[in-house]
C-alpha cells in the first residue's frame, strides 16, 4: 500500500482523490510519490520541489534518444512547414524542421526552438503553451517554475519526462508554439496555425494513450474551441480517437492555489481514462490517423 492510513484520511479529508491503479499497465508509483503528492495537494510547492529534487527524475532531450523512421525523408524548407511537408517526417527530421523553422515572425526573437522533451512513445502526451526565457534560454519545455510544478504533479502519478524507460511511466511535452512569444505576450492565430503541423505530428508520432492539454492555447489546438478551461475540465474529450483531458495551465496554477486541487482532479481522470484501455489492442484502435 504505498500510501499511508495517515496521508489517505489527510487527502480525504481535503476532499481528494487518491488516486490508485487499476490494471498492470499502470506505473507502479515510486516512494517520492507519496509525499510529492501530499506536498501537490496541501499546495506546497515547496516541499513538492524539495521531495523532487531528492530523487531527481533523469531528463534528456528527446532528440538524441527517440526512435527514427523505417524512410528517411528530407526535412521541408525553412518557410514550407505545412502539414503536407511535415505529415510524412520521423523524428529526426521533425526535430530538424522545427529547428529550421521561419514561418513566423517568432524565428526573429527566438533564441532557438523549443521542440520537447520526453519518451518517443510515451503513453502520456502533455501539451502545454509555448516557451518562456527559461525554455527559450534551454530548449526545452517546462523548465521554469511551472515545470517544476509540472513535474511535482506527474511525480505524484509515478511519472517522469525521461527519454528512456517503460513507456507507461513517461510522458512527451510539447507546445503549441516551439518559439517564445517575445516578452510572453499570448501566441497570436497566424503563429499557432504555422505551427501546428509539428505538434500533429508529434502527437502521430508518439501514439500516447492520453493527452492532457494544459490551458486555452493548447485547448484551442486541440479541441477548436474557445470554451474557456473551467467548462472542459472535469470530463473526456477525444483528439483523434485518443482521449484528451483538459486542466489548468501549470502557471495559472502558481497564481491560483486554490485550483491546484481541482487539477490533481483532472490528473486523477486522466489516469483512470487510461487505466481502462485494457491492452496494447486498445492502444492500436484509438492511436491517431497516421
Ligand atoms: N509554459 C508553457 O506553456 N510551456 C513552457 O514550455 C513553459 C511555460
Amino acid at each position: 500500500m504505498p500510501w499511508s492510513e495517515r496521508q489517505q484520511a489527510m487527502l480525504r479529508e481535503m476532499g481528494l482523490r487518491v488516486w490508485e491503479p487499476t490494471t498492470p499497465t499502470t506505473p507502479t508509483r515510486p516512494p517520492a510519490a507519496a509525499r510529492t503528492v501530499e506536498a501537490v495537494a496541501t499546495g506546497s510547492i515547496d516541499t513538492a520541489r524539495k521531495v523532487a529534487e531528492a530523487e531527481p527524475a533523469p531528463r534528456a532531450a528527446v532528440a538524441s534518444a527517440v526512435g527514427t523512421a523505417p524512410v528517411a525523408p528530407a526535412a521541408p524548407s525553412p518557410a514550407t512547414a505545412t502539414s503536407t511537408t511535415v505529415s510524412h517526417l520521423g523524428w529526426p527530421e521533425l526535430r530538424e524542421a522545427v529547428a529550421a523553422c521561419q514561418a513566423c515572425r517568432l524565428c526573429e526573437s527566438r533564441k532557438q526552438t523549443v521542440f520537447g522533451v520526453g519518451h518517443a512513445q510515451a503513453h502520456w502526451m502533455i501539451v502545454g503553451e509555448a516557451p518562456g526565457a527559461q525554455e527559450d534560454e534551454q530548449g526545452e519545455p517546462f523548465v521554469g517554475a511551472a515545470g517544476q510544478l509540472l513535474d511535482a504533479m506527474l511525480l505524484a502519478l509515478g511519472l517522469d519526462r525521461s527519454a528512456e524507460g517503460e513507456p507507461a511511466a513517461r510522458v512527451f511535452i510539447a507546445n503549441t508554439l516551439k518559439c517564445r512569444p517575445p516578452g510572453n505576450r499570448n501566441p497570436q492565430a497566424d503563429e499557432m496555425e504555422r505551427c501546428e503541423p509539428f505538434l500533429v505530428r508529434q502527437i502521430e508520432l508518439v501514439r500516447p494513450r492520453i493527452i492532457l492539454a494544459m490551458g486555452r492555447f493548447a485547448v484551442q489546438a486541440l479541441l477548436r474551441t474557445s470554451e474557456p478551461v473551467g467548462r472542459l475540465r472535469g470530463r473526456a474529450h477525444r483528439y483523434q480517437g485518443v482521449p484528451l483531458v483538459v486542466t489548468y495551465h501549470p502557471a495559472y496554477l502558481l497564481r491560483n492555489l486554490p485550483d491546484k486541487a481541482r487539477a490533481w482532479e483532472d490528473l486523477c481522470l486522466a489516469a483512470d481514462l487510461l487505466a481502462q484501455q485494457a491492452g496494447p489492442g486498445v492502444h492500436q484502435a484509438s492511436a491517431p490517423a497516421q
